[in-house]
């Protein structure tokens, strides 16, 4: 690290007498990696609009430029092309960390949760920035304990299909928290449940995006395995209200970030139902491999601590995705793709 000094905020050149200012007054610089993505654009945007300089890095794996154009030429934003797993030498104030192969079919691509937490540990640790791990709720595995609090040390399977995920996630926790106690970096840990909202990858094969696109498609909704597994599902805006509140703490976590309503596919596809297309219809497939059975944040800790707790239910949640889905399902149709 010799030669590079320690980015200081709201001294650098340029930086004095502009307009929004930070939190607290004080304008932070920020990485967010993974923020062409779905979570990271949103939480983007919230950083933009209470007006912090942020960089985002994103390889467009899943994320997409689209994500974010409505920033292009904001002078406060920038964006770089560039894959987690390979150093990066930049000076900032704070680093959410949310880049990640983040569905199942895209999971076996997955160095990014050791190689890319381990560079950006390296990178918080150079210049002393605050570093937030975006964990989740898969960490738990099939769960035995339900609720899950953050005490629960979970039921993963280490040789399973969804094992570079889990596992993944919880070696980028243990890495997080090896750096924190070996080297003092300010660490923060968000476990997270199932998130859905406008921007979510349109085939990646999540079940609320596969039933909002398949019930405005007019395809029938596919429900796997009889349907009465269970998920909790949060509305996006709830979780980076809670992101932020987490990085903006004293508190290292880990905290579960999710709504507690809980619902089964069934009942989800029923909402859906009502939401967009009440005649569409359900087809049963096969259930994927060590699929959790049931799934439901307990949010005390976060509660208490960060006076955070969701405020969107999902019967008023998936209306607010469902005009940016019919926009891109129009668009690809018209041949200009996604
Ligand atoms: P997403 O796929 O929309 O976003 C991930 C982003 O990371 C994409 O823009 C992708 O291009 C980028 N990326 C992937 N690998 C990269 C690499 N090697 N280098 C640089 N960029 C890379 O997914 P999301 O739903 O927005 O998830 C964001 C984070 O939140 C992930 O870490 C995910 O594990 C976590 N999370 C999400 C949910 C959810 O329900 N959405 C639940 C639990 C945890
Ligand atoms: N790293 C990075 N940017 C930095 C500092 C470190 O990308 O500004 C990477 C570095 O290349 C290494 C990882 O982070 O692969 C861990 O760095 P650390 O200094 O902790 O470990 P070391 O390099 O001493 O093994
Ligand atoms: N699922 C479903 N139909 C689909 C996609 C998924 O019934 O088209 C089920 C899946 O088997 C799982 C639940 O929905 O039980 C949530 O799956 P998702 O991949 O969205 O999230 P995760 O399993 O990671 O919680």
């Amino acid at each position: 690290s010799a030669g590079l000094t320690r980015f200081e905020s709201g001294s650098g050149p340029g930086r004095v007498g502009r307009v929004p200012v930070g939190i607290g007054g004080r304008r932070m610089r920020i990485v967010v990696t993974g923020g062409a993505g779905f979570v990271g654009s949103h939480l983007v945007d919230k950083l933009i609009a209470r007006g912090d300089d942020v960089i985002v890095i994103d390889n467009f794996f899943t994320g997409r430029k689209e994500n974010l154009v409505h920033l292009f030429g904001n002078p406060r934003f920038e964006l770089i092309r560039h894959d987690v797993v390979e150093p990066i030498l930049l000076e900032v104030d704070q680093i959410y960390h949310l880049a990640c192969p983040a569905s199942p079919v895209h999971y076996k691509y997955n160095p990014t949760n050791v190689m890319g937490t381990l560079n950006m540990l390296g990178l918080a640790k150079r210049i002393g920035a605050r570093f937030l791990l975006t964990s989740t709720s898969e960490v738990y595995g099939d769960p035995l304990e339900h609720p899950q609090k953050e005490t629960y040390w979970g039921n993963v399977n280490p040789i399973g299909e969804r094992s570079c995920y889990d596992e993944g996630k919880r070696t980028a926790e243990t890495l997080t928290m090896d750096y924190h106690r070996g080297a003092g970096v300010e660490v923060r840990i968000a476990r997270i449940f199932n998130t859905y909202g406008p921007r979510m990858c349109l085939d990646d094969g999540r079940v609320v995006s596969n039933f909002v696109a398949q019930a405005i498609r007019k395809q029938p909704l596919t429900v796997y395995g009889d349907g009465k597994q269970t998920r909790s599902f949060q509305y996006v805006s709830d979780l980076v209200n809670g992101l932020v509140a987490l990085m903006e703490s004293e508190h290292v976590g880990p905290f579960n970030l999710g709504n507690p309503g809980e619902f089964t596919m069934l009942e989800l596809a029923q909402v859906v139902k009502e939401t967009i297309d009440s005649s569409a219809t359900i087809e049963y497939r096969p259930n994927t491999a060590d699929d959790p059975h049931m799934r439901k944040p307990d949010i005390s800790k976060a509660k208490e601590l960060l006076n955070w707790e969701p405020k969107v239910s999902l019967r008023e949640g998936l209306p607010l995705m469902v005009n940016d889905f019919r926009n891109r399902i129009l668009n690809e149709d018209e041949g200009k793709g996604m």
